[in-house]
Protein backbone atom coordinates (compact mmCIF):
# COMPACT_ATOMS: atom_id res chain seq x y z
CA UNK A 1 0.00 0.00 0.00
CA UNK A 2 1.35 3.20 -0.69
CA UNK A 3 1.83 6.37 2.12
CA UNK A 4 -0.99 8.04 1.82
CA UNK A 5 -3.45 5.30 1.39
CA UNK A 6 -2.32 3.73 4.67
CA UNK A 7 -2.51 7.00 6.45
CA UNK A 8 -6.43 6.75 5.24
CA UNK A 9 -6.73 3.38 6.23
CA UNK A 10 -4.64 4.15 9.55
CA UNK A 11 -7.36 7.01 10.02
CA UNK A 12 -10.22 4.63 9.27
CA UNK A 13 -9.55 2.45 11.87
CA UNK A 14 -8.29 4.88 14.24
CA UNK A 15 -11.94 6.64 13.87
CA UNK A 16 -13.84 3.29 13.94
CA UNK A 17 -12.00 2.07 17.25
CA UNK A 18 -12.50 5.31 18.95
CA UNK A 19 -16.78 5.22 18.22
CA UNK A 20 -16.36 1.90 19.82
CA UNK A 21 -14.20 2.82 22.67
CA UNK A 22 -16.96 5.80 23.26
CA UNK A 23 -20.16 3.67 22.36
CA UNK A 24 -18.62 0.88 24.51
CA UNK A 25 -18.23 3.18 27.55
CA UNK A 26 -22.12 3.62 27.30
CA UNK A 27 -22.53 0.05 26.58
CA UNK A 28 -20.67 -1.15 29.57
CA UNK A 29 -22.42 1.24 31.85
CA UNK A 30 -25.96 0.27 30.41
CA UNK A 31 -24.34 -3.77 31.71
CA UNK A 32 -23.71 -2.71 34.99
CA UNK A 33 -26.71 -0.50 35.71
CA UNK A 34 -29.03 -3.61 34.68
CA UNK A 35 -28.69 -4.64 31.29
CA UNK A 36 -28.97 -2.22 28.21
CA UNK A 37 -32.46 -4.14 27.65
CA UNK A 38 -33.59 -3.81 31.52
CA UNK A 39 -32.84 -0.17 31.60
CA UNK A 40 -34.61 0.66 27.98
CA UNK A 41 -37.61 -0.65 29.24
CA UNK A 42 -38.16 1.20 32.84
CA UNK A 43 -40.68 3.26 32.59
CA UNK A 44 -40.09 5.71 35.70
CA UNK A 45 -38.34 5.80 38.65
CA UNK A 46 -38.93 8.11 41.62
CA UNK A 47 -36.10 9.02 43.89
CA UNK A 48 -36.78 10.08 47.85
CA UNK A 49 -35.05 11.66 50.51
CA UNK A 50 -33.83 14.84 51.40
CA UNK A 51 -30.38 17.40 51.13
CA UNK A 52 -29.15 20.60 51.39
CA UNK A 53 -28.67 23.50 48.48
CA UNK A 54 -25.68 26.10 49.24
CA UNK A 55 -27.62 29.68 49.26
CA UNK A 56 -26.81 31.79 46.40
CA UNK A 57 -24.33 29.11 44.68
CA UNK A 58 -22.01 29.97 47.73
CA UNK A 59 -22.85 33.91 47.07
CA UNK A 60 -24.98 34.21 50.31
CA UNK A 61 -22.44 34.00 52.95
CA UNK A 62 -22.20 36.50 56.09
CA UNK A 63 -18.81 37.66 53.55
CA UNK A 64 -17.44 37.37 50.36
CA UNK A 65 -14.38 34.96 52.18
CA UNK A 66 -13.65 31.28 51.11
CA UNK A 67 -13.66 31.27 54.45
CA UNK A 68 -17.07 32.37 55.54
CA UNK A 69 -19.21 29.72 57.04
CA UNK A 70 -21.57 28.17 54.28
CA UNK A 71 -25.47 29.29 54.39
CA UNK A 72 -27.35 26.48 53.68
CA UNK A 73 -31.08 26.01 52.51
CA UNK A 74 -32.37 22.45 53.58
CA UNK A 75 -34.03 20.72 51.16
CA UNK A 76 -37.23 18.35 52.98
CA UNK A 77 -38.96 15.86 51.40
CA UNK A 78 -37.34 15.73 48.17
CA UNK A 79 -38.89 14.04 44.99
CA UNK A 80 -37.86 13.57 42.04
CA UNK A 81 -39.79 11.93 39.86
CA UNK A 82 -38.73 10.49 36.25
CA UNK A 83 -41.32 9.96 34.10
CA UNK A 84 -39.37 8.40 31.05
CA UNK A 85 -42.70 6.86 28.91
CA UNK A 86 -43.49 10.24 28.59
CA UNK A 87 -40.50 12.77 28.92
CA UNK A 88 -41.45 14.39 31.99
CA UNK A 89 -40.02 15.15 35.20
CA UNK A 90 -40.89 16.51 38.62
CA UNK A 91 -39.00 17.70 41.67
CA UNK A 92 -40.63 18.13 44.72
CA UNK A 93 -39.46 19.71 48.12
CA UNK A 94 -39.59 22.28 50.52
CA UNK A 95 -36.98 24.63 50.70
CA UNK A 96 -35.77 25.97 54.63
CA UNK A 97 -33.04 28.38 54.86
CA UNK A 98 -31.19 27.36 57.76
CA UNK A 99 -30.13 30.56 58.59
CA UNK A 100 -31.79 34.12 59.66
CA UNK A 101 -34.01 35.31 56.93
CA UNK A 102 -36.21 38.71 56.28
CA UNK A 103 -39.64 36.34 55.63
CA UNK A 104 -40.87 33.60 57.77
CA UNK A 105 -41.85 31.51 54.84
CA UNK A 106 -38.48 31.07 53.80
CA UNK A 107 -37.71 29.74 57.14
CA UNK A 108 -40.55 27.73 57.68
CA UNK A 109 -40.42 26.30 54.24
CA UNK A 110 -41.28 27.17 50.70
CA UNK A 111 -43.18 24.04 48.91
CA UNK A 112 -41.56 23.76 44.92
CA UNK A 113 -43.26 21.56 42.71
CA UNK A 114 -41.35 22.02 39.20
CA UNK A 115 -42.53 20.37 36.09
CA UNK A 116 -40.74 19.47 32.77
CA UNK A 117 -43.29 18.36 30.11
CA UNK A 118 -40.86 17.74 26.91
CA UNK A 119 -39.80 20.99 26.38
CA UNK A 120 -43.01 22.88 28.63
CA UNK A 121 -41.38 23.65 32.05
CA UNK A 122 -44.09 24.78 34.53
CA UNK A 123 -44.67 25.05 38.42
CA UNK A 124 -47.55 24.25 40.48
CA UNK A 125 -48.33 26.12 43.54
CA UNK A 126 -49.21 24.68 46.59
CA UNK A 127 -53.14 25.56 45.74
CA UNK A 128 -52.70 23.61 42.40
CA UNK A 129 -52.63 26.79 40.10
CA UNK A 130 -49.85 25.96 37.04
CA UNK A 131 -48.24 28.13 35.85
CA UNK A 132 -45.31 28.49 32.73
CA UNK A 133 -41.82 28.79 33.79
CA UNK A 134 -38.97 30.07 31.39
CA UNK A 135 -37.25 28.74 28.59
CA UNK A 136 -33.95 28.98 30.73
CA UNK A 137 -35.67 26.64 33.68
CA UNK A 138 -36.64 24.50 31.09
CA UNK A 139 -32.86 23.32 29.68
CA UNK A 140 -32.18 23.71 33.80
CA UNK A 141 -34.83 20.64 34.31
CA UNK A 142 -33.60 18.80 30.90
CA UNK A 143 -30.75 18.67 33.10
CA UNK A 144 -32.07 18.04 36.03
CA UNK A 145 -33.55 14.95 34.75
CA UNK A 146 -30.20 14.05 33.28
CA UNK A 147 -29.00 13.63 36.48
CA UNK A 148 -29.42 10.25 37.29
CA UNK A 149 -27.36 7.81 36.03
CA UNK A 150 -30.18 5.63 34.53
CA UNK A 151 -31.95 8.27 32.46
CA UNK A 152 -28.36 9.53 31.69
CA UNK A 153 -27.26 6.48 29.88
CA UNK A 154 -30.10 6.06 28.89
CA UNK A 155 -30.42 8.71 26.79
CA UNK A 156 -26.98 8.46 25.21
CA UNK A 157 -28.27 5.02 23.90
CA UNK A 158 -30.43 7.11 22.02
CA UNK A 159 -29.92 6.63 18.25
CA UNK A 160 -29.41 10.74 17.67
CA UNK A 161 -27.16 11.40 21.15
CA UNK A 162 -23.58 12.01 19.71
CA UNK A 163 -20.24 10.49 22.20
CA UNK A 164 -16.98 12.62 21.76
CA UNK A 165 -13.40 12.19 23.12
CA UNK A 166 -13.38 9.21 25.54
CA UNK A 167 -10.59 9.15 27.96
CA UNK A 168 -9.26 7.58 30.85
CA UNK A 169 -8.50 9.66 34.10
CA UNK A 170 -7.11 7.38 36.69
CA UNK A 171 -9.85 4.99 37.94
CA UNK A 172 -12.19 6.68 35.09
CA UNK A 173 -13.60 6.47 31.75
CA UNK A 174 -14.82 9.52 30.35
CA UNK A 175 -16.94 10.75 27.66
CA UNK A 176 -18.76 13.89 26.16
CA UNK A 177 -21.99 13.18 25.38
CA UNK A 178 -24.31 15.76 22.99
CA UNK A 179 -28.04 14.94 23.96
CA UNK A 180 -30.87 14.44 20.90
CA UNK A 181 -31.98 18.29 22.31
CA UNK A 182 -28.59 19.88 21.96
CA UNK A 183 -27.36 19.78 26.06
CA UNK A 184 -23.69 19.08 26.16
CA UNK A 185 -22.67 17.22 29.25
CA UNK A 186 -19.74 14.87 30.52
CA UNK A 187 -19.78 11.57 32.14
CA UNK A 188 -17.51 9.55 34.13
CA UNK A 189 -17.60 5.80 34.22
CA UNK A 190 -15.71 3.74 36.75
CA UNK A 191 -13.81 1.90 34.93
CA UNK A 192 -12.92 -1.69 37.30
CA UNK A 193 -17.54 -1.51 38.25
CA UNK A 194 -18.72 0.56 34.89
CA UNK A 195 -20.96 2.23 37.06
CA UNK A 196 -21.41 5.96 36.39
CA UNK A 197 -19.49 7.89 38.76
CA UNK A 198 -20.34 11.55 37.75
CA UNK A 199 -22.12 13.82 35.39
CA UNK A 200 -20.77 17.66 34.87
CA UNK A 201 -22.25 20.53 32.58
CA UNK A 202 -21.94 24.28 32.29
CA UNK A 203 -24.56 26.70 32.97
CA UNK A 204 -25.03 30.33 32.53
CA UNK A 205 -24.07 32.39 35.74
CA UNK A 206 -25.11 36.18 36.06
CA UNK A 207 -22.23 36.50 39.16
CA UNK A 208 -19.58 34.01 38.18
CA UNK A 209 -20.22 34.00 34.02
CA UNK A 210 -19.80 30.02 33.02
CA UNK A 211 -20.11 27.77 35.79
CA UNK A 212 -19.67 24.33 35.31
CA UNK A 213 -21.80 21.65 37.72
CA UNK A 214 -20.60 18.10 38.66
CA UNK A 215 -22.85 15.90 40.81
CA UNK A 216 -21.54 12.79 42.25
CA UNK A 217 -23.32 9.29 42.85
CA UNK A 218 -22.31 7.11 45.45
CA UNK A 219 -24.11 3.90 47.15
CA UNK A 220 -25.83 1.70 44.32
CA UNK A 221 -28.71 -0.08 45.04
CA UNK A 222 -30.43 -2.94 42.99
CA UNK A 223 -34.10 -1.83 42.55
CA UNK A 224 -36.32 -4.07 40.84
CA UNK A 225 -33.03 -5.21 38.53
CA UNK A 226 -31.82 -1.55 38.17
CA UNK A 227 -29.17 0.00 40.14
CA UNK A 228 -29.57 3.39 42.03
CA UNK A 229 -27.55 5.85 44.05
CA UNK A 230 -28.24 6.55 47.32
CA UNK A 231 -26.37 9.60 47.39
CA UNK A 232 -25.62 12.92 44.96
CA UNK A 233 -23.30 15.47 45.36
CA UNK A 234 -23.57 18.09 43.38
CA UNK A 235 -19.95 20.69 43.54
CA UNK A 236 -19.29 23.57 41.00
CA UNK A 237 -16.11 24.85 39.86
CA UNK A 238 -16.20 28.22 41.40
CA UNK A 239 -14.04 27.37 44.99
CA UNK A 240 -15.72 23.42 44.94
CA UNK A 241 -18.52 24.64 46.57
CA UNK A 242 -20.93 21.90 47.70
CA UNK A 243 -24.35 23.07 45.83
CA UNK A 244 -26.35 20.24 46.16
CA UNK A 245 -26.32 16.94 48.44
CA UNK A 246 -28.69 14.51 48.42
CA UNK A 247 -29.54 11.74 50.70
CA UNK A 248 -31.87 9.50 49.37
CA UNK A 249 -34.28 7.71 51.55
CA UNK A 250 -35.99 5.18 49.17
CA UNK A 251 -35.52 4.57 45.09
CA UNK A 252 -38.24 3.27 43.49
CA UNK A 253 -39.02 1.91 40.05
CA UNK A 254 -42.12 1.81 37.49
CA UNK A 255 -44.47 2.34 40.47
CA UNK A 256 -47.27 4.67 39.02
CA UNK A 257 -46.53 8.04 38.31
CA UNK A 258 -48.80 11.14 38.42
CA UNK A 259 -49.80 12.50 35.32
CA UNK A 260 -47.06 15.18 34.49
CA UNK A 261 -48.46 16.61 31.15
CA UNK A 262 -48.39 20.09 31.35
CA UNK A 263 -52.18 21.78 31.30
CA UNK A 264 -53.69 23.24 28.13
CA UNK A 265 -53.70 26.72 29.99
CA UNK A 266 -49.57 26.32 30.82
CA UNK A 267 -49.38 25.15 26.65
CA UNK A 268 -51.22 27.74 25.50
CA UNK A 269 -48.82 30.38 26.96
CA UNK A 270 -45.41 31.46 25.71
CA UNK A 271 -42.59 30.77 28.40
CA UNK A 272 -42.29 34.57 30.63
CA UNK A 273 -39.71 36.99 29.25
CA UNK A 274 -40.07 39.31 31.77
CA UNK A 275 -38.94 43.23 30.94
CA UNK A 276 -36.57 45.16 32.82
CA UNK A 277 -37.93 48.35 33.05
CA UNK A 278 -36.83 51.65 35.33
CA UNK A 279 -38.62 54.74 36.52
CA UNK A 280 -36.72 57.59 37.40
CA UNK A 281 -38.45 59.62 39.99
CA UNK A 282 -36.49 62.87 41.04
CA UNK A 283 -35.60 62.71 44.96
CA UNK A 284 -33.36 66.27 45.17
CA UNK A 285 -31.25 68.51 43.42
CA UNK A 286 -28.82 65.88 41.54
CA UNK A 287 -30.70 63.13 43.04
CA UNK A 288 -32.56 60.39 41.45
CA UNK A 289 -34.20 57.17 42.62
CA UNK A 290 -34.45 54.74 39.75
CA UNK A 291 -36.90 52.11 40.72
CA UNK A 292 -36.50 49.30 38.73
CA UNK A 293 -38.19 46.11 38.25
CA UNK A 294 -37.26 44.14 40.72
CA UNK A 295 -34.29 46.30 42.29
CA UNK A 296 -33.45 50.23 42.86
CA UNK A 297 -30.61 52.11 42.15
CA UNK A 298 -30.25 55.80 43.68
CA UNK A 299 -28.28 58.07 41.01
CA UNK A 300 -26.16 61.24 42.43
CA UNK A 301 -24.98 64.50 39.69
CA UNK A 302 -21.20 65.19 40.47
CA UNK A 303 -19.60 68.45 38.59
CA UNK A 304 -18.45 65.75 35.71
CA UNK A 305 -19.85 62.29 36.12
CA UNK A 306 -22.41 60.52 37.73
CA UNK A 307 -22.56 58.07 40.66
CA UNK A 308 -24.78 55.12 40.79
CA UNK A 309 -25.55 53.33 43.56
CA UNK A 310 -26.21 49.34 43.68
CA UNK A 311 -26.59 46.83 40.36
CA UNK A 312 -28.97 44.83 41.38
CA UNK A 313 -30.21 41.20 40.03
CA UNK A 314 -28.75 40.30 37.00
CA UNK A 315 -27.60 41.74 33.51
CA UNK A 316 -30.94 42.72 32.58
CA UNK A 317 -31.83 44.65 35.02
CA UNK A 318 -28.48 46.22 35.55
CA UNK A 319 -28.31 46.85 32.25
CA UNK A 320 -31.97 48.84 32.17
CA UNK A 321 -30.34 50.85 35.47
CA UNK A 322 -27.53 51.86 33.19
CA UNK A 323 -28.87 52.68 29.91
CA UNK A 324 -31.59 54.87 32.35
CA UNK A 325 -29.01 56.63 34.33
CA UNK A 326 -27.23 57.73 31.17
CA UNK A 327 -30.19 59.42 29.68
CA UNK A 328 -31.09 61.46 33.14
CA UNK A 329 -27.96 63.50 32.72
CA UNK A 330 -26.65 62.51 29.22
CA UNK A 331 -24.10 65.83 29.19
CA UNK A 332 -22.41 63.81 32.12
CA UNK A 333 -20.83 60.24 31.92
CA UNK A 334 -21.47 57.64 34.48
CA UNK A 335 -18.26 56.60 35.55
CA UNK A 336 -18.75 54.19 38.94
CA UNK A 337 -21.08 52.20 41.08
CA UNK A 338 -21.36 51.88 44.59
CA UNK A 339 -22.65 47.91 45.72
CA UNK A 340 -23.91 47.56 49.28
CA UNK A 341 -22.49 44.50 49.70
CA UNK A 342 -21.14 40.77 47.65
CA UNK A 343 -24.62 38.97 48.17
CA UNK A 344 -25.27 37.11 44.57
CA UNK A 345 -28.46 39.19 44.28
CA UNK A 346 -27.09 42.44 45.09
CA UNK A 347 -24.12 41.96 42.52
CA UNK A 348 -26.04 40.35 40.16
CA UNK A 349 -25.10 43.70 37.91
CA UNK A 350 -21.51 43.46 39.29
CA UNK A 351 -20.26 42.03 35.81
CA UNK A 352 -22.40 44.11 33.84
CA UNK A 353 -20.74 46.64 35.64
CA UNK A 354 -17.39 46.48 34.97
CA UNK A 355 -18.31 45.33 31.43
CA UNK A 356 -19.83 48.72 31.06
CA UNK A 357 -16.43 50.46 32.15
CA UNK A 358 -17.63 51.58 35.64
CA UNK A 359 -14.97 51.63 38.74
CA UNK A 360 -16.82 49.83 41.73
CA UNK A 361 -16.90 51.11 45.22
CA UNK A 362 -17.18 48.89 48.45
CA UNK A 363 -16.27 47.61 51.57
CA UNK A 364 -12.25 47.00 51.18
CA UNK A 365 -13.48 43.16 52.48
CA UNK A 366 -15.12 42.83 49.25
CA UNK A 367 -12.73 43.33 46.68
CA UNK A 368 -10.81 39.87 46.33
CA UNK A 369 -14.60 38.39 46.06
CA UNK A 370 -15.79 40.77 43.26
CA UNK A 371 -12.07 40.09 41.41
CA UNK A 372 -12.99 36.17 41.10
CA UNK A 373 -16.30 36.89 40.17
CA UNK A 374 -15.21 39.35 37.54
CA UNK A 375 -12.28 37.46 35.93
CA UNK A 376 -14.51 34.21 35.10
CA UNK A 377 -14.95 33.38 31.71
CA UNK A 378 -18.31 33.84 30.09
CA UNK A 379 -18.04 31.27 26.96
CA UNK A 380 -20.31 29.00 26.39
CA UNK A 381 -22.90 31.36 27.75
CA UNK A 382 -21.52 34.73 26.88
CA UNK A 383 -22.51 37.37 28.85
CA UNK A 384 -21.25 41.73 28.70
CA UNK A 385 -18.01 40.86 30.81
CA UNK A 386 -17.48 37.63 28.26
CA UNK A 387 -17.85 39.11 25.34
CA UNK A 388 -15.46 42.13 26.25
CA UNK A 389 -13.50 41.20 29.26
CA UNK A 390 -12.25 43.81 31.13
CA UNK A 391 -10.26 44.41 34.27
CA UNK A 392 -12.01 45.32 37.87
CA UNK A 393 -11.21 48.91 38.76
CA UNK A 394 -11.91 49.14 42.60
CA UNK A 395 -12.31 51.88 44.60
CA UNK A 396 -12.32 50.67 48.03
CA UNK A 397 -13.83 51.74 51.26
CA UNK A 398 -12.34 50.98 54.66
CA UNK A 399 -15.00 52.72 57.58
CA UNK A 400 -15.71 55.96 55.53
CA UNK A 401 -15.22 57.30 52.00
CA UNK A 402 -16.32 60.79 51.08
CA UNK A 403 -16.74 61.40 47.44
CA UNK A 404 -17.40 65.38 47.51
CA UNK A 405 -16.76 67.77 44.91
CA UNK A 406 -18.69 71.58 44.71
CA UNK A 407 -22.35 69.71 43.10
CA UNK A 408 -22.00 66.77 45.43
CA UNK A 409 -21.35 65.57 48.68
CA UNK A 410 -21.62 61.62 49.79
CA UNK A 411 -20.39 59.87 52.02
CA UNK A 412 -20.15 55.75 52.25
CA UNK A 413 -19.99 54.43 55.95
CA UNK A 414 -19.33 50.64 56.30
CA UNK A 415 -22.52 49.51 58.37
CA UNK A 416 -22.66 48.81 62.35
CA UNK A 417 -23.49 45.60 64.01
CA UNK A 418 -24.69 43.73 61.18
CA UNK A 419 -25.12 39.53 61.17
CA UNK A 420 -26.43 39.77 57.71
CA UNK A 421 -23.88 41.85 55.71
CA UNK A 422 -20.88 42.88 58.41
CA UNK A 423 -18.70 44.12 55.35
CA UNK A 424 -21.72 46.21 53.99
CA UNK A 425 -21.68 49.90 53.18
CA UNK A 426 -24.41 52.82 53.24
CA UNK A 427 -24.33 56.14 51.00
CA UNK A 428 -25.17 59.56 53.10
CA UNK A 429 -26.05 62.90 51.37
CA UNK A 430 -25.06 65.15 54.54
CA UNK A 431 -27.15 68.21 52.50
CA UNK A 432 -30.34 66.24 51.64
CA UNK A 433 -30.24 63.84 55.35
CA UNK A 434 -30.71 60.86 53.45
CA UNK A 435 -29.51 57.49 53.18
CA UNK A 436 -29.07 54.85 49.65
CA UNK A 437 -28.62 51.47 51.16
CA UNK A 438 -29.49 47.70 50.26
CA UNK A 439 -30.88 44.95 52.77
CA UNK A 440 -30.74 47.41 56.05
CA UNK A 441 -34.48 48.03 55.29
CA UNK A 442 -37.18 46.74 53.21
CA UNK A 443 -40.96 47.32 53.74
CA UNK A 444 -41.79 43.77 52.29
CA UNK A 445 -39.83 41.82 54.70
CA UNK A 446 -41.95 40.25 57.85
CA UNK A 447 -39.43 39.15 59.83
CA UNK A 448 -35.84 40.78 60.28
CA UNK A 449 -32.96 39.32 62.73
CA UNK A 450 -30.97 42.62 62.13
CA UNK A 451 -33.10 45.18 62.89
CA UNK A 452 -31.29 47.62 64.98
CA UNK A 453 -28.23 47.69 62.47
CA UNK A 454 -30.07 50.82 60.45
CA UNK A 455 -30.58 52.59 63.82
CA UNK A 456 -27.15 51.44 65.14
CA UNK A 457 -25.68 52.87 62.04
CA UNK A 458 -27.11 56.20 62.26
CA UNK A 459 -26.04 56.62 65.91
CA UNK A 460 -22.58 55.20 65.52
CA UNK A 461 -21.62 57.84 62.44
CA UNK A 462 -23.74 60.19 64.14
CA UNK A 463 -26.25 61.20 61.47
CA UNK A 464 -29.17 62.86 60.83
CA UNK A 465 -31.36 61.07 58.56
CA UNK A 466 -34.83 61.96 57.40
CA UNK A 467 -35.29 59.70 53.86
CA UNK A 468 -34.50 56.13 52.82
CA UNK A 469 -33.70 55.38 49.19
CA UNK A 470 -33.64 51.58 49.11
CA UNK A 471 -32.81 48.79 47.25
CA UNK A 472 -35.74 46.77 47.82
CA UNK A 473 -39.02 48.94 48.65
CA UNK A 474 -40.30 52.31 48.01
CA UNK A 475 -38.86 55.82 49.57
CA UNK A 476 -39.75 56.00 53.12
CA UNK A 477 -39.54 58.77 56.01
CA UNK A 478 -36.84 57.42 58.52
CA UNK A 479 -39.46 57.08 60.84
CA UNK A 480 -41.27 54.56 58.46
CA UNK A 481 -38.15 52.65 58.78
CA UNK A 482 -37.97 52.38 62.27
CA UNK A 483 -41.52 51.12 62.17
CA UNK A 484 -41.09 48.66 59.83
CA UNK A 485 -37.81 47.41 61.85
CA UNK A 486 -39.65 47.46 65.07
CA UNK A 487 -42.76 45.55 63.56
CA UNK A 488 -40.55 42.79 61.62
CA UNK A 489 -37.99 42.22 64.70
CA UNK A 490 -41.71 41.95 66.97
CA UNK A 491 -42.76 39.23 64.03
CA UNK A 492 -39.31 37.70 64.29
CA UNK A 493 -39.60 37.39 68.30
CA UNK A 494 -43.54 36.15 67.77
CA UNK A 495 -42.58 33.37 65.75
CA UNK A 496 -39.30 32.34 67.24
CA UNK A 497 -42.00 31.98 70.62
CA UNK A 498 -44.19 29.98 68.57
CA UNK A 499 -41.23 27.54 67.06
CA UNK A 500 -40.42 27.11 71.04
CA UNK A 501 -44.38 26.74 72.08
CA UNK A 502 -44.10 23.47 69.91
CA UNK A 503 -40.85 22.13 71.25
CA UNK A 504 -39.03 22.56 68.48
CA UNK A 505 -35.48 25.13 67.99
CA UNK A 506 -34.97 27.85 64.98
CA UNK A 507 -31.83 29.96 64.14
CA UNK A 508 -31.75 32.96 65.19
CA UNK A 509 -33.94 32.14 68.27
CA UNK A 510 -33.90 34.14 70.48
CA UNK A 511 -33.96 37.35 68.78
CA UNK A 512 -31.25 39.14 69.84
CA UNK A 513 -31.70 42.37 68.22
CA UNK A 514 -34.25 43.79 70.07
CA UNK A 515 -36.19 47.66 70.32
ZN1 LIG B 1 -27.93 40.59 51.39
Amino acid sequence: MKRLSWAIFLATVVSAYAQTQERKIINDAAEALGGKDRILLVKAIKVEGYGQLAYQNGGGNPTGSPDAPQKWINTNGVERWFDLEHSRMRLKQRLVQDFVFAYARNMTGISVNQVLDGDIAYNVAPDGRAVRATEAAARERRIAMLNNPVVLIRTALEPAAKLAHPRTSGNLQIVDLTTPKGDQLTLAVNSATHLPAWVSWVGPNTNLGDITFRTSWVGYTPEKGVMLPIGYNTTSDWRNVVQDKLYVDKNSVDVPVDDLAAPDAVKSVSPPNPQMNVQVIPVAKGIWFLKGTIGNSTLFEFDDHLTLFEAYANEAMAKAIIDKARTVVPSKPLTEVIISHHHFDHTGGLRTAVAEGLTIISQRGNEAIFREMTSRPAKLFPDELGKNPKPLKFKPVDDKLVLKDNSMEVVIYRVIANNHMPLGVMAYVPRDRLVAEGDLVDEGWDIVFWGNSYPDTVKYWNLQVEKDLPVHGNIHTYPEVIDFLKKQTANAQKLCDKVEAAGLSMQGCPVRQTF
